[in-house]
């Protein structure tokens, strides 16, 4: 008799879950637009080459040895992960109020941001956007925060539901903690303007709110990495502090080696180095250190220009396959004459189309389309090519009619 006789079967990942659904299928004509990742024209995963050419270079590299990180990372990537997200010439990096630390990938730096939030900063209630990527609460829970929901989704426009954010952060307890998705926002893919930004910014500065940014898919959105960079630069621009997880794992396409950085700004550089010394004692406990290969990659990469300018070339043609692929979709059920506004799917932004189907129609389409997709009627533009448009648009024109 096993002493662990009474654990019970836990559900599976309503995400993951999906994959595990779709490889039980046997069907030929099964298509999986459930994970996030991103997928060539011919429906394979990509390795991007200026990845294995750093990572060449790194096995070249016979000095190269596998002793353990310091706790906080590599600290050439550190850097330029700060870089990258606020800007070459930010005069928070310049002036050295901003600590960052390598964390395992995006999850892994919201969940220590979390974490370092429940013990250090004098409000545990952190506001995450209805509806949000569905780890974000048990994230943030699991950290010591208590979480609250703001408006974010319109359901009738398929739009932001401006007005409810603002008033929801309006009402938000004095000095709570705000999670922003920097761009593309998931699942629904709706991100607010710049116009919009700027005051939401206003706002919450007015009202003493901590940004929590999180940026999982920093040029993937829009090809470039500083259009996607605008939000959180506009919030470092104003002087004050903030935190922002960031993770390479679909811009780099490095998803599974775990590479990802927490960067907090904060007023000065000596609150920086001291938050740095308390983030140490947070991740100590938790993994000890970080791993040492993706980061060395990331490295690698953002310190030779060469190697940073075919980055961003194949970073660029990535979110350029997934735009065409929205218009490719778009384009399809017009054809067939679909009734409904399919527009949204052109105006969303980033790796998912958030398209309304509710989770009958999401039944339906499994069934008899063996297509997979996550319950809410998200579907993830970046596993879909021109060849498996056309059964999509067959599966969605047949639940909606
Ligand atoms: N935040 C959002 C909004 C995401 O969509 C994801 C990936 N699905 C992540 C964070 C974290 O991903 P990872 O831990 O793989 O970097």
């Amino acid at each position: 008799n096993s002493v662990f006789a009474h654990v019970v079967r836990a559900p599976e990942d309503p995400i993951l879950g999906v994959t595990v659904a779709y490889n039980k299928d046997p069907s030929p004509i099964k298509l999986n637009l459930g994970v996030g990742a991103y997928r060539t024209e011919e429906g394979k995963p990509l390795v991007l080459n200026v990845v294995r050419k750093a990572e060449q270079i790194l096995v070249n590299d016979s000095s190269r040895v596998k002793e353990y990180l310091p706790i906080v990372g590599l600290a050439d990537f550190n850097k330029l992960s700060a870089k990258l997200i606020f800007g070459a010439d930010s005069p928070a990096i310049q002036e050295n109020r901003v600590t960052t630390v390598q964390c395992l990938s995006g999850t892994g730096s919201l969940r220590v941001g979390a974490e370092f939030l429940a013990k250090h900063y004098h409000q545990r209630t952190i506001y995450i956007p209805q509806p949000t990527w569905g780890n974000h609460p048990k994230i943030f829970a699991i950290g010591g925060l208590s979480v609250k929901t703001y408006s974010y989704y319109d359901p009738t426009t398929r739009g932001l539901n401006f007005q409810g954010l603002l008033d929801d952060l309006s009402s938000a307890s004095s000095g709570a903690i705000v999670l922003l998705h920097a761009c593309a926002h998931n699942p629904t893919g709706v991100d607010p303007t710049l116009e919009q930004w700027e005051q939401i910014r206003k706002l919450m500065r007015s009202r003493g709110l901590l940004p929590f940014f999180d940026s999982a898919y920093q040029g993937f959105a829009s090809g470039s990495l500083d259009a996607d960079a605008q939000s959180v630069r506009m919030f470092v621009a104003d002087g004050g502090e903030c935190l922002v997880a960031q993770s390479y794992a679909k811009n780099m396409g490095l998803y599974g080696e775990r590479v990802g950085a927490l960067s907090i700004v904060c007023k000065n550089a000596d609150v920086a180095s001291r938050v740095e010394s308390q983030l140490k004692l947070v991740i100590r406990p938790m993994f000890s250190n970080p791993p040492i290969h993706g980061p060395s990659i990331v490295a690698t990469i953002l310190k030779d220009s060469n190697m940073y300018n075919e980055w961003t070339i194949e970073l660029k043609a990535m979110a350029d396959r997934i735009i065409s692929m929205r218009h490719k979709l778009f384009e399809a059920l017009r054809a067939r004459g679909t009734p409904g506004d399919w527009s949204h799917i052109v105006k969303q932004i980033g790796m998912f189309t958030f398209t309304g189907l509710n989770s009958e129609q999401v039944v339906f389409m499994t069934k008899e389309y063996h297509i997979y997709m996550t319950s809410d009627g998200r579907i993830s533009m970046a596993g879909l090519s021109t060849k498996t448009v056309p059964h999509l648009a067959d599966a969605i024109h047949a639940a909606v009619t």
